[in-house]
C-alpha cells in the first residue's frame, strides 16, 4: 500500500504528546530539519562557525532557491531573516518613496504597528462581510488613489480566509503598484507563486522549520529602489542591496534546518500539501459545526487549514486554550482581537492543524470543547 502524505509526514517527525492543533503559531519539526541544524551546530564546533558558514552555502542555496519556487521570484531575490515582522520591518525601513499603504482592514496588528513606526499612513481595501477582498472594488480604489505600496496577508492570523492573492497581484501590476506579501501564514498553505514586488514569510509555520528563522523576498525592480540605511556601503567596495538586507549576525544552524524543512516540503509537493491542508480545514469544521458554544467563523470550504471559532455562550478562549493544553493534551491558539485590531472584536480560539491529523484527534478536540464549556 502506498503511504499518504498525512502518514509520511507523521512518520517524519517526533511522535506528538497529545494533540497538535497549533501550526498556525509552531508546526512540529521533521527529524531532517533538526538534525540538519544540530549537524550544522556541530560542524561550527569542529572547524568554526564561518568555515562551517561557507560549507553550509550549497544547502543554505537551495533554502532560497525553494523559497523562490514557492514565490515567482528568483532565488538571487532571497534574503534570510528572523522572522517575518523582521523582513517587513527591513524593508519598510529601507522604503525610499511614497509612505502610504493599502491594506485589508483585517490586516495583522503587529504589521500594522510596523507600519505606524515607519511613518506610513494606512488606508483600507473593500472588503466583504467575510473579511474577504472585493478585487473589483480594490482595483477602482488603488487606481484613484494610489498608495506607495500594497501590502496583502492573504492568510491571517485570526482568521482562515484565503485572500485573492493572485487577481490582486495582477491589478496591481496592471496598475504598476508594488505589491507586499506577508507569507507568513500563507506559505506553503496557499499559491503564493504570484512574483510579487515583496514577499516575506517566517519558517516554523506551515512549512515546519526551526523557529527564529524567516525569509524576505524582493523583486530586482523594486530593490533598485530601496535604500537600506544600515550597514552603509561603501563607494570603494559598494553593496548590493540584498547584501545590505541580509546584514548581521544569524543563526546559521537554524537556517540550515529551515532550508532543510522547505526541501521537504517541495519533495513532498507543494500542490499535494496545500490540497491536503484545504482537506483538513473542511474536516475540522465539519467536526466543530455542531460543537455547543462555539460558531466556526470560516465557510466549511474555505481552502485553508486554519479554523477559528468563536465563543456564542462566553467561554474565554484563553482559558480554554490553557484548560485543553493542561487537561486534554490539546495545543491550540487563543487569538486576541491585537491581532486584527481593525476587524477581530473578541478573542478566537484558533484550530491549525496539519496533514497529519485524524478524525480520532478532531473528535476528541470536539469533546474537549463541549467539556470545557463547564469550567
Ligand atoms: C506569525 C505571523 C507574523 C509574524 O511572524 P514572525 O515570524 O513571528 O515575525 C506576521 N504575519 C502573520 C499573518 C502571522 O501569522
Amino acid at each position: 500500500m502506498t503511504e499518504t502524505l498525512a502518514e509520511r509526514w507523521r512518520a517524519a517527525r517526533p511522535k506528538a504528546a497529545g494533540v497538535h492543533l497549533d501550526s498556525g503559531a509552531c508546526s512540529r519539526q521533521g527529524f531532517a530539519a533538526i538534525d540538519a541544524a544540530a549537524q550544522h551546530a556541530r560542524h561550527e564546533a569542529e572547524v568554526g562557525g564561518y568555515v562551517a558558514l561557507d560549507a553550509a552555502a550549497p544547502v543554505l542555496d537551495a533554502g532560497r532557491a525553494a523559497v523562490a519556487a514557492l514565490t515567482g521570484l528568483a532565488a538571487t531575490d532571497v534574503v534570510f531573516t528572523t522572522g517575518a515582522n523582521h523582513a517587513l520591518s527591513l524593508l519598510l525601513d529601507s522604503w525610499d518613496g511614497d509612505r502610504t499603504a493599502a491594506c485589508l482592514p483585517g490586516e495583522y496588528g503587529p504589521n500594522l504597528a510596523l507600519l505606524a513606526a515607519n511613518g506610513f499612513r494606512v488606508s483600507a481595501l473593500p472588503v466583504d462581510e467575510d473579511g474577504r477582498l472585493r478585487v473589483d472594488a480594490a482595483a477602482d480604489v488603488l487606481a484613484r488613489d494610489r498608495p506607495g505600496l500594497v501590502h496583502l496577508t492573504p492568510l491571517g492570523s485570526h482568521r482562515g480566509i484565503a485572500q485573492p492573492l493572485a487577481p490582486l497581484a495582477e491589478v496591481c501590476r496592471d496598475l504598476g503598484l508594488p505589491l507586499v506579501v506577508d507569507a507568513a501564514q500563507a506559505l506553503g498553505h496557499l499559491d503564493c507563486a504570484v512574483a510579487p514586488a515583496a514577499i516575506y514569510s517566517a519558517s516554523r509555520k506551515w512549512l515546519a522549520g526551526p523557529r527564529g528563522v524567516g525569509v524576505l523576498a524582493v523583486h530586482p525592480e523594486l530593490a533598485d529602489r530601496l535604500r537600506p540605511r544600515f550597514p552603509p556601503s561603501d563607494p570603494a567596495a559598494p553593496l548590493t542591496v540584498l547584501q545590505q538586507l541580509s546584514h548581521g549576525e544569524s543563526n546559521a544552524a537554524a537556517r540550515v534546518g529551515f532550508s532543510v524543512a522547505i526541501g521537504e516540503h517541495l519533495a513532498a509537493g507543494d500542490g499535494n500539501v496545500r490540497a491536503r491542508l484545504a482537506e483538513v480545514g473542511r474536516l475540522t469544521r465539519t467536526a466543530m459545526a455542531d460543537v455547543a458554544g462555539w460558531r466556526v467563523v470560516e465557510p466549511v470550504d474555505e481552502p485553508t487549514a486554519i479554523t477559528t471559532l468563536e465563543p456564542t455562550g462566553g467561554a474565554d478562549p484563553h482559558r480554554v486554550r490553557a484548560w485543553l493544553i493542561a487537561e486534554r493534551g490539546i495545543v491550540t491558539t487563543a487569538c486576541d482581537a491585537r491581532r486584527a485590531p481593525n476587524e477581530l472584536t473578541a478573542p478566537v480560539l484558533r484550530l491549525s492543524p496539519h496533514v497529519d491529523v485524524t478524525s480520532d484527534d478532531l473528535e476528541l478536540t470536539a469533546a474537549a470543547l463541549a467539556d470545557a464549556s463547564t469550567i
